[in-house]
């Protein structure tokens, strides 16, 4: 075991949270060290395909995007936290754009979609890899800004230390003034331990809340997990896979067995999904040939543009199966996606700890207890700046 002294922060996760957290206390003039579990490259970040929000369109505003996710999550999100989320998207995307992402452009300007549970179409993509597309930016400001890194080195202590924080990661004890949090959530597993389908990366096991937990931190609606409303459910190899909501954005349906509509397709997360189950309950829905619980998704009401344009990704993967989505419709059923809840932050992503920021999947009360799609990218972004730079401030005090 190495011991290590001399980091202003430290951040754990190398999701687009994390990313940010490091590039931007980086450029605070922080020390920065970042450990993550696996490679550089993994996390649930990357994975992400629909989307990032941001009021750009002429009939939007923040105020605007700030009440849909004040009514998506049911009246349970913290204000304090969707007010920094929405008025600071727009710079957030710009920043984005800064370091070389380049979202899909239409007629001189971004392509928005509605997602579910949204009033104005608001959602900016990268084709349908727009996750990749954010990490892989930042990722090259990491590397570019020569910040420490440390791959498979999963964080499994942290304690009060001297001059701040010390914690274990691998095969190595760092101490640092102060520590970000972004480790993303724990559907990895609990979808494990129940025995469903999930659309997370295996690293998603939520260790590190638990050791933030330990250590006193307080944390806000962790039971709230979220189901997808469409997972992949056939074919075999599609299983578990998260069919962008962008397909519903571009005109896709659900169905039931008899080939009815029995849900508005864009409404909240959540409802959705329930009435998908509901459907399948009442004993309308289909099986699937392994004996899966199944609806229709009709994907073959997307155009042929918006599909090329938006959805390329999906359309491949389908394809390759011997699926052609906008020639006939696929089955889909809900599957454990993202945990709601977490750690308790302020609008500097400071947790109840001092000293240690939260940000991304890992902190709660920016979504309450339903997110909406699109919020959760928009969310390490925002957050992911504001706990780095205010990480590197507290350490230079
Ligand atoms: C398939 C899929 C599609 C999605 N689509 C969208 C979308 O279109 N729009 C949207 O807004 N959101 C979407 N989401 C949700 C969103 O992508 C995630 O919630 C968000 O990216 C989480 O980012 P994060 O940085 O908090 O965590 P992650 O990206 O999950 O990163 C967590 C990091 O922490 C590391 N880690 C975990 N445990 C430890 C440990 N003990 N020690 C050190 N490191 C550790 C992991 O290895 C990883 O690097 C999607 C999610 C999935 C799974």
């Amino acid at each position: 075991m190495s011991a290590n002294g001399g980091f202003d922060v430290l951040v754990i996760g190398s999701g687009a949270s994390g990313l940010a957290a490091a590039v931007s206390a980086g450029r605070a003039g922080a020390r920065v060290a970042l450990a993550t579990k696996g490679s550089l490259q993994s996390c649930n970040s990357a994975k992400a395909q629909g989307g990032i929000q941001a009021a750009f369109a002429e009939d939007d505003s923040p105020e605007r995007h700030a009440e849909d996710v004040w009514r998506s999550s049911h009246e349970t999100a913290d204000m304090r936290l969707v007010e920094v989320l929405t008025s600071e998207a727009p710079s957030a995307i710009h920043w984005l754009e800064e370091l070389g992402v380049a979202f899909t452009r239409e007629h001189g300007s971004y392509r928005l979609a509605r997602c579910g549970g949204a009033t104005a179409k608001r959602l900016l993509q990268v084709g349908d890899r727009t996750g990749h597309a954010i990490t892989t930016a930042l990722r090259e400001a990491c590397e570019a800004d020569g910040l420490t890194v440390y791959p498979k080195s999963p964080l499994a202590s942290l304690e009060p230390g001297e001059s701040g924080w010390r914690a274990r990661i691998g095969e190595h004890t760092v101490d640092a003034a102060t520590v970000v949090l972004a480790a993303g959530g724990r559907c990895y597993a609990e979808a494990a331990e129940r025995g469903e389908l999930s659309t997370n990366h295996p690293g998603a096991t939520g260790e590190v809340t638990r050791l933030a937990l330990d250590a006193g931190a307080e944390a806000r609606d962790l039971d709230a997990l979220q189901y997808h409303p469409n997972g992949g459910a056939w074919p075999e190899t599609m299983q578990g896979y998260s069919i962008p909501e962008t397909t519903r954005a571009y005109g896709a349906v659900l169905l039931n067995a008899d080939g009815e509509e029995f849900t508005d397709s864009l409404g909240p997360r959540d409802v959705v999904a329930q009435a998908i189950v509901d459907e399948v309950t009442k004993g309308n829905g289909v099986e699937t040939p392994d004996g899966r619980p199944a609806v229709y998704l009709d994907t073959t009401r997307i155009s042929q543009h918006d599909a090329e344009l938006s959805l390329p990704y999906m359309l491949r993967r389908y394809r390759a199966c011997g699926i052609d989505p906008l020639v006939e419709p696929i089955l889909t059923y809900p599957v454990l996606h993202y945990q709601n809840g977490g750690l308790v932050i302020d609008a500097d992503a400071e947790t109840t700890l001092e000293g240690v920021f939260a940000c991304g999947e890992i902190a709660g009360g920016t979504h309450g207890r339903n997110r909406m799609m699109g919020n959760s990218l928009l969310e390490c972004v925002v957050f992911g700046r504001r706990a780095g730079r205010a990480a590197a401030k507290r350490a230079s005090e």
